[in-house]
């Protein structure tokens, strides 16, 4: 009796080891024991505890990762642990997923406006995914009214819709553009000829015919008159602008005889200054002597000496800005572009807006041939248009080359002297023997009978015959 007891007491016994020898340990997952992962997110073990009659057995696991991060799908991740010999497993389901929706991309703005009556035309789109890369063969396009959607669904159906709203309409005003200049100046008596116009609209394209010119020239009437000038494009857009046009009086004289109150004057005019040392030394002697000049000045040398010229009774007349040839004759432009540069100068210190102007190197001048053809036959006549009076010279004092004496300069002038023509004098006042040789030559002139004057908008323009 008491052995059947004690055998069953080691049976019993037996039983329990057994049992706590095969019981399986306790898996704990932190977060849920199945997961879903977003495409592109990198998987991070979330942590576990393995337990066994509360002996920890977690740092004994071994983990098998599964996961392929390029393709959605189910992975698993497994864990391993083995504990008096016997291995146990349990498995993490991983569900890699792609929520993320395509991005599409327009070229061109979102909100278009085009020309009426003109159909849009599509400036083109991209639409990119994170997972499926490219998809813009599969975007859709559809429109209503004034409205083009653009939609794409990706293979995990994630989808994206955009717009682009496209307004018909126009609201640039078209432009005219005068030929000619906008401010025209005719001599009385003198037929004004419309020298025409364009007219261009973003939409309409030329819509030259359309323009409606209206005013009058009375060209028998000094005065100024206004030409409008005003067309509409076809969604009522209007643009005007106006021309011009002064009928002035004729130039005292513009014949190239010589009235017989000019004869034997003599017209001293000094080109390329001012110049420190030579042209106030110049100035010092004409008011000694009394005698009035011309000055065809530049931007070189100081203000103050411009100033002088005026304030002690000289013509400032306009040469050129830069005096450089290749940028005075390379364009009509070109040339009223640096004429306006010497004349802004002359303006600033004397407060006169000359018009008395001489061309750098004389209306006869060949060298402008290389940068502009014909360029001369064109200014010569403009300039006058403008109410410009140019003056070339007679009489060559030679300072500008071949002479480097006083004694030369002196010799130059006073044998080409005469009593029975304007005497229109070039000379430099840059140059020292000029400026050494001009006592001289005032007191010759005095001596021998001539008279002395400065250049005004009233003296015959003396010209040479135009060679380009
Ligand atoms: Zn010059």
């Amino acid at each position: 009796m008491k052995k059947k007891y004690v055998i069953s007491i080691v049976v019993i016994l037996l039983i329990v080891i057994a049992v706590i020898f095969f019981w399986p340990p306790k898996f704990e997952f932190k977060q849920s024991q199945n997961i879903e992962l977003e495409y592109g997110q990198k998987y991070q073990e979330p942590g576990f505890k393995v337990t066994k009659f509360g002996k920890d057995y977690t740092k004994k696991v071994k983990i098998k990762n599964k996961i392929n991060k390029n393709k959605l799908g189910t992975y698993d991740i497994i864990y391993e642990v083995k504990i008096n010999g016997i291995t146990y497993k349990k498995t993490r389901k991983i569900k890699l997923v792609d929520n993320e929706k395509p991005i599409i991309t327009l070229t061109g703005n979102e909100n278009v406006t085009i020309c009426p009556q003109v159909q849009y035309q599509e400036e083109g789109y991209k639409a990119i995914d994170n997972y499926d890369g490219d998809i813009t063969n599969k975007v859709k396009i559809t429109k209503k009214d004034n409205l083009i959607t653009y939609s794409v669904k990706d293979t995990s159906n994630n989808e994206t819709k955009i717009t682009r709203t496209i307004t018909s309409e126009d609201k640039s005003l078209p432009t005219i553009t005068l030929k000619g200049s906008t401010n025209q100046t005719i001599y009385l008596g003198n037929t004004w000829k419309e020298p025409g116009y364009t007219a261009y609209d973003n939409c309409d394209n030329d819509i030259t015919n359309n323009v409606v010119s209206s005013g009058v020239v009375n060209s028998n009437k000094l005065g100024s008159y206004k030409i409008t000038y005003t067309v509409k494009d076809l969604s009522g857009n209007q643009t005007t602008i106006i021309r011009t046009v002064k009928v002035i009086s004729k130039p005292s004289n513009p014949s190239s005889q010589t009235p017989s109150n000019q004869k034997g004057t003599i017209y001293l005019t000094f080109d390329d200054g001012p110049k420190e040392g030579t042209t106030n030394v110049i100035l010092d002697i004409l008011k000694e002597e009394g005698v009035s000049a011309t000055f065809f000045v530049t931007n070189s040398g100081p203000d103050y000496l411009i100033k002088r010229e005026h304030d002690e009774g000289h013509t400032v007349g306009l040469h050129t800005a830069s005096h450089n040839y290749q940028t005075v004759y390379k364009s009509v432009d070109s040339y009223y572009n640096d004429l306006k540069q010497v004349q802004d100068r002359v303006k600033r210190i004397t407060g006169i807006e000359s018009k008395i102007i001489r061309f750098p190197g004389g209306s006869s001048n060949t060298v402008s041939k290389k940068y502009s053809k014909g360029i001369m036959t064109t200014l010569t006549k403009d300039v006058v248009n403008k109410g410009y009076r140019y003056y070339d010279w007679n009489i060559s004092s030679g300072d500008a080359g071949e002479t480097t004496s006083s004694s030369g300069v002196y010799n130059n002038v006073i044998r080409s002297l005469s009593k029975n023509k304007v005497n229109m004098i070039l000379m430099h006042d840059i140059k020292p023997y000029t400026r050494d040789a001009l006592r001289n030559i005032i007191r010759y002139g005095k001596n021998n009978g001539y008279t002395f004057a400065k250049i005004t908008m009233s003296t015959p323009m003396v010209t040479h015959h135009v060679n380009n």
